[in-house]
């Protein structure tokens, strides 16, 4: 029974990856620790449970990873893929803790295991836990209650007591026990973004929100980053960036996580629901180009597309947890998908008449593309001739908002007049937008939240003894 009438040294609001790597640390710092999942224990650890990697830097090969990702490069491929837009003195110091977190979090009982195969290939950047996300956090937990962190499940925070930059106390709702106001003397705000509430999303992409998927949890309904700005809180980034992938259209709205991500993009076609082809499906290798296929579905009619190929490469791609609709014509495919045949037929047609001989290699950017038809597949374009027809209905799937609170490496909320918070903190999802401004490259999402929930933890534990 945690003792709710005590003023903890640390409260940290959230249940994933950065709000027990804050937790952890601020325990094993010295702080008395109260940790609050909104989420019930069975559906703890938000968007963490679906995680299967994180990027870290190193200098040489190690028993998981197969060569050395330098600081440097890190800092390369963050600059490539969000085009400038990132803090570089909080970037460049992620990029460097990042190196000791490989060792860090295994000290918390985490275990890696070397890469697996698949169309992302990660295996030098990338480290895989074992068991997934879901193991991943199960360490994380036992961990965290074996070091004397206190954690509430079901454990909603409803309202925030901040005055003039620094937080007083937070109010909790519990289905039994109602509503309790919790004292701590330091905050860290680890509740994620605010991608699973659409009405939200809605402010800045109008009704199309409507039928945007959500690929992790449900209880990532921003909240907490509301009040933090409504109090003060300097925010950073732009609400319409986030992390968005097509997904299966089949798939749940909310929670469906990684098996319903489809990687056939580069082996197919795809068309909206007019069958008219609108982007280059082979425009460079899927790791740099699986990331934003979620806003062109999103900025397509009715928000649908649908992937094309045919039976030749069909086991060319890592399978999802929905079967490809078949047709054993392009007009009984369509039929299926509700499109017009003869459109469809029109655009299967004019692309393979454009398709140029070439010698097909999906893992480098061959010379298969198409000539004289708008857009045009650069890369591995292939004649899609050889029934049954297949397709993947998608959707933009949303994984995370960028949206969030202003951080200083110490993890410290910056507040509007610039001022450091006296004793607020953030990290993950909900500070994002410090270090992603756009784009994403894999595993960067696990490197923020453990990178500055251990320095927010630490931070929050020193603040509290002063
Ligand atoms: C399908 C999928 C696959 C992914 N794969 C990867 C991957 O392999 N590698 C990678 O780096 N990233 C991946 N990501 C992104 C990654 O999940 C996130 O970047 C990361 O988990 C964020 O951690 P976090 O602790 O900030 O947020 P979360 O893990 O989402 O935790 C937020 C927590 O806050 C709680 N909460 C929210 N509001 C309140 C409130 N008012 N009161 C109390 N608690 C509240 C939630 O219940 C939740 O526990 C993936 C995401 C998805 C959806």
């Amino acid at each position: 029974m945690v003792d709710l009438t005590r003023r903890f040294d640390v409260l940290v609001i959230g249940g994933g990856n950065a709000a027990l790597c804050a937790a952890i640390s601020a325990r094993r710092a010295g702080a008395s620790v109260l940790v609050l999942e909104g989420a019930p224990k069975f559906y703890r650890g938000g968007n963490t449970r679906h995680t299967r990697n994180m990027r870290c830097a190193h200098d040489a090969a190690t028993e998981i990873l197969t060569g050395p990702y330098t600081e440097e490069e890190f800092w390369k491929d963050l600059l490539l893929v969000t085009g400038g837009q990132t803090d570089e003195e909080l970037a460049r110091f992620m990029i460097h803790e990042s190196k000791d977190i490989l060792n860090w979090i295994v000290e918390q009982g985490v275990r890696w295991q070397p890469s697996l195969g698949g169309t992302l290939s990660l295996g030098r950047t990338n480290s895989f836990f074992l068991g997934g996300g879901r193991a991943m956090l199960n360490a994380l937990y036992r961990t965290a209650e074996e070091l004397g962190v206190d954690i509430l499940y079901d454990a909603e925070v409803i309202d925030l007591t901040v005055e003039d930059g620094m937080f007083l106390s937070a109010q909790l709702k519990q289905p039994v026990g109602g509503k309790t106001e919790v004292r701590a003397s330091t905050l860290v705000a680890a509740a994620g973004g605010f991608e699973a509430n659409i009405e939200w999303l809605k402010e800045s992409w109008g009704d199309a929100a409507a039928n945007f998927l959500i690929r992790g949890t449900p209880y990532n309904r921003g909240t907490i980053l509301k009040m933090l700005l409504a109090k003060g809180v300097r925010e950073i980034g732009d609400p319409t960036q986030c992390h968005a992938v097509a997904i299966d259209a089949r798939a749940p709205k909310f929670d469906g996580g990684i098996i319903t991500r489809h990687d056939s993009v580069v082996f197919g076609i795809v068309v909206n629901k007019h069958a008219e082809r609108f982007y280059d499906e082979g425009e460079d290798i899927w790791p740099k180009r699986y990331a934003i296929w979620g806003r062109l579905v999103a900025a397509q009619p009715d928000q649908i597309a649908y992937i094309i190929f045919d039976s030749t490469v069909v086991t060319s791609f890592m399978p999802t947890l929905f079967p490809p609709i078949a047709g054993a014509t392009i007009a009984e495919l369509a039929g299926k998908l509700e499109l017009d045949a003869a459109a469809l037929e029109k655009t299967i047609t004019e692309f393979n008449a454009a398709v140029q001989p070439g010698t097909f290699d999906h893992t480098i950017l061959d010379d298969c593309a198409t000539e004289g038809i708008t857009p045009p597949k650069t890369h591995w374009a292939r004649r899609i001739d050889t029934p049954p027809y297949l397709a993947y209905p998608v959707r933009p799937g949303i994984t995370f908002t960028y949206l969030g609170t202003r951080v200083n490496r110490e993890a410290r909320i910056l507040m509007k007049d610039g001022k450091p918070s006296a004793n607020m903190f953030a990290a993950g999802e909900i500070m994002a937008g410090n270090v992603l401004g756009k784009g994403y490259a894999a595993g960067i999402g696990m490197t923020i939240g453990s990178v500055f929930g251990r320095v927010a933890g630490r931070e929050a534990a020193k603040n509290a003894r002063n």
